[in-house]
């Protein structure tokens, strides 16, 4: 059973421009798929051409990725020229790029400036944190290149939001780290995601349940000083808790539907996590989308009758869980739409503290809660 139409159009992309990075870091998703190779400038005109040519009307979107973007800012150049150049009446297009942050000097801020791009940066912490995965190849830490990159952000862009990665190690820092980017760094925004795949024990896991809790705590206070926090954990948890996934299904992402992700070569797949996976090549720049191969995510949209905890159906967090990466799935359970197990049990930890801050939010901090559910659900 189809759950939406198949409309076949690409509203957002993530772009590949190199395989290439400068630092290695030890969780980086896409080192096993690197061929160490940048996009020509051919292949740039002409994802840019196929990009526009698909458009219809309204707003699309481009995120430039990598490896690491910012070492072809020519490539990024071409692109927003070509695409400025042919795009049609009604048809608006934005960009952003997700970066370690290293390379963004007093140049390249400049033309992040002048081409409105929305610069997300990875980084997972105070110098300590931020060190202990995300190296340059000779070991040595990244941190005050990030931190360098950072500032020079700060002069062009007055809203940054920082992705962090957590893992069963650091956990116990998530709050900490929290703290450190929102104040210390002073980024807007930060979106913190676990590495479902790592090796979370009991022991971890109720260190995250800790962190938690005190992560809403740090909210709540702040926010009676007149501060608001942008935590995307737990806006997206707050989300899923006001929300009823029984009555309406939904999809985990847009990935093989209005999302797409093209590699260095001009192969589409269905998000920026498959590029390099040759079993999901869904098309290419030169050819179009080959529709066929992405009805697997239009049908139902995730839930199957043995996921990852049990059938969906009889599973007690069914109401608010919308299914979980696809591509992690894969990598970690062989069939895209069924989640780790791991995948549950955080989330069942989520649902137990989050559903407590909503309660009480309900009872008495509604204008809280409001801005919390106003905030959109991805980042
Ligand atoms: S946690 Fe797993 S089993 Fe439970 S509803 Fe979500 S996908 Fe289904
Ligand atoms: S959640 Fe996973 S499959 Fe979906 S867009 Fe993000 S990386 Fe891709």
């Amino acid at each position: 059973m189809n759950n939406a139409k198949n409309t076949h159009q690409v509203k957002a992309v993530t772009v590949h421009l190199t395989d290439k990075c400068n630092l290695i870091c030890s969780y980086c998703f896409s080192k096993d798929y690197r061929v160490l190779n940048s996009m020509t400038e051919e292949i740039a005109v002409a994802f840019a051409n196929w990009f526009v040519g698909q458009s219809t009307n309204g707003k699309y979107s481009i995120t430039f990725f990598g490896g690491e973007p910012f070492l072809e800012v020519e490539l990024m150049a071409i692109i927003i020229d070509t695409i400025h150049a042919n795009k049609k009446k009604d048809t608006s297009f934005v960009y952003s790029a997700t970066t370690n942050g290293t390379l963004i000097d007093s140049n390249i801020s400049k033309f992040i400036k002048k081409n409105k791009i929305n610069v997300m940066l990875s980084t997972d912490g105070d110098v300590e944190y931020h060190n202990l995965y995300r190296k340059f190849p000779n070991g040595q830490g990244s941190y005050d290149c990030f931190a360098k990159g950072l500032s020079n952000v700060k002069k062009v862009q007055p809203k940054i939001t920082g992705r962090m990665t957590f893992t069963p190690e650091t956990v116990g820092a998530l709050v900490k780290n929290h703290e450190f980017l929102l104040f210390e760094h002073k980024l807007d925004k930060v979106a913190a995601t676990p590495t479902v795949e790592a090796d979370w024990d009991e022991q971890t896991l109720s260190i995250l349940e800790e962190q938690i809790y005190q992560l809403s705590a740090m909210l709540l206070e702040y926010w009676s000083k007149g501060q608001y926090l942008h935590i995307h954990l737990l806006e997206k948890e707050v989300y899923d808790i006001s929300s009823d996934y029984t009555k309406k299904k939904v999809y985990p992402c847009g990935a093989g539907r209005k999302m797409a992700g093209v590699g260095i070569d001009g192969t589409i797949y269905p998000c920026h996590r498959f590029v390099g996976m040759n079993e999901f090549k869904i098309g290419s720049i030169f050819t179009g989308i080959a529709h066929s191969k992405t009805e697997m995510f239009w049908n139902e949209p995730v839930k199957t009758d043995d996921a990852c905890a049990t059938n969906c159906d009889k599973c007690k967090l069914n109401k608010n869980c919308r299914g979980f990466c696809y591509c992690v799935n894969y990598l970690t359970t062989g069939d895209i739409k069924i989640p780790p197990f791991n995948y549950f049990r955080i989330k069942e930890i989520y649902i137990k503290v989050v559903s407590k801050l909503y309660k009480y939010l309900i009872e008495y901090e509604r204008g809280l809660l409001e801005k919390m559910l106003k905030q959109s659900y991805f980042i």
